[in-house]
């Protein structure tokens, strides 16, 4: 079926499933391969659980007028998503970066929000099944989306642009994650730098943190022109800030042509996030809302997603950062703890993944990092720490499971606990430990 025949179903069904376990009634089911399986298998399924109409890619499965043939599902998700985004007259945020994406993606949203109608990605939908599902989530209701774009190898931003189609965008920062699929940090650079030539091609805007040296290269290689800037200094700036306060939350001062400085306190820990702050009120500024609605979407945010989160126990407060890892973002989190002002700190840090030819010597430096920073006790969790083991005087554990057993029979106590590993090392089972 062509792409345009398709959309005419989806504006009568105008939601997608992929999943038969969450079918919702009426919808449109996409029959996703997945690692282990291939959900053709699963359309049937899905039709007898209430979807409308099941695509598929195998003409096997195709027992009725229900079963619409593709030569290929997911393709023709990212078709569709692409031509329903055509479709719409509205500014897409488009934002990619090594780290803080879904952080700063929910401060666009909670400031956007306070004047305009605006969808988001959900979560951390941002990969090549993500975009599109969220490009299709915006319906006529909204004024503006704000889209998360996610990486680990060329060019796939550069085909997410094209499906999200965004008309402003930023790269959050340049730093060092996915080293193995990127080929190195150079071409982490070429990678985010797609969102850039994508937005420089269409004429579109970009906002861009002017304290980056690595950003501010990007730009002069590029000779980019319609940018818009923010950061600590820089005269040209829209919106210039500063952390005035860091423990345990994060606040800022901030003020933008108009000259008139504001003070906000976030929910957030982390003097990384003024960058992430300072991108949402650059965007809510060059969208015209006021300083009091800024001001306002900001400090309504509530990090509930296991980053830049703190979390009071019965006996610790458990700095919640668990939900990825990697060298860049292990060490400010590293430097977060270092500066709060508690008696008694510990760190406890889980394998970083996809770091390639490289994680043995970033997971040294991190050691390393973790040794000279102010803290307690030092506890290092999974296969690439361990095998560092030998000379340093730490605690080390090869599984997650391994340091449960230990956590139990010597608990930690009244201490500031900083909990951060890669997603695969499931760092959230040691919550109720602590
Ligand atoms: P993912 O690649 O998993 O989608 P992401 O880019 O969306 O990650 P977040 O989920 O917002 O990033 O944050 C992940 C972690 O990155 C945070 O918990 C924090 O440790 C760190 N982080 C957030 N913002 C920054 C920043 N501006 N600079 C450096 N590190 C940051
Ligand atoms: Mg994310």
């Amino acid at each position: 079926m062509v792409t345009e025949q398709l959309y005419e179903l989806f504006l009568q069904h105008p939601v997608i499933s992929t999943d038969t376990r969450k079918i919702a009634q009426g919808s449109l089911f996409f029959a996703l391969k997945g690692d282990t399986f291939d959900a053709n298998s699963f359309a049937q399924q899905a039709i007898e659980a209430g979807a409308a109409y099941a695509v598929i890619d195998n003409a096997q499965y195709r027992i009725s007028e229900q079963y619409i043939l593709v030569d290929d599902v997911l393709t023709k998700l990212q078709d569709l998503a692409r031509y329903h985004r055509k479709q719409l007259q509205i500014p897409v945020i488009g934002l990619t970066g090594t780290n803080g994406k879904t952080t700063t993606k929910e401060l666009i949203k909670a400031v956007l929000s306070q004047h305009f109608k605006t969808y988001a990605t959900q979560g951390n939908l941002n990969n090549h099944i993500g975009v599109p599902l969220s490009v299709l989530s915006i319906t006529n209701e909204y004024d503006m989306a704000v889209i998360e774009m996610g990486a680990n190898h060329q060019k796939e931003i550069e085909m997410l642009c094209t499906i999200s189609q965004p008309t402003h965008g930023l790269i959050t920062n340049v730093g060092k994650a996915h080293l193995e699929g990127f080929g190195g940090t150079e071409g982490v650079k070429i990678a985010k730098g797609e969102l850039y030539d994508y937005l420089q091609a269409t004429n579109g805007t970009i906002f861009i943190n002017t304290d980056s040296p690595v950003l501010a290269e990007m730009k002069a290689a590029r000779n980019l022109q319609n940018t818009i800037g923010y950061g600590t200094k820089e005269p040209g700036n829209l919106i210039t800030g500063k952390v005035t306060k860091n423990a345990p939350y994060v606040s800022l001062e901030w003020s933008g042509s108009n000259n008139v400085s504001h003070e906000v306190d976030s929910h957030l820990t982390g003097a990384y996030n003024l960058d992430n702050m300072l991108a949402a009120i650059c965007i809510g500024t060059y969208f015209k809302m006021s300083d009091a609605e800024i001001n306002a979407g900001l400090s309504s945010y509530q990090p509930t997603n296991n980053r830049s989160q703190i979390m009071q126990t019965a006996h610790n407060t458990l700095i919640c950062d668990y939900y990825n890892a990697n060298p860049s973002s292990m060490a400010v989190a590293i430097d977060n703890i270092s500066t709060m002002d508690a008696k008694d700190k510990v760190l406890v840090l889980g394998d970083m993944f996809e770091l390639g030819d490289e994680s043995a010597a970033e997971h040294e430096a991190i050691i390393q990092k973790a040794i000279a920073a102010p803290v307690n006790q030092r506890i290092f969790i999974g296969k690439a720490f361990f095998d560092l083991k030998p000379g340093f005087s730490a605690d080390f554990f090869e599984t997650t499971d391994d340091a449960i057993k230990a956590l139990k029979e010597k608990p930690v106590k009244h201490s500031t606990v900083l909990l951060k590993g890669s997603r695969g090392m499931a760092l959230e089972r040691l919550v109720e430990l602590f």
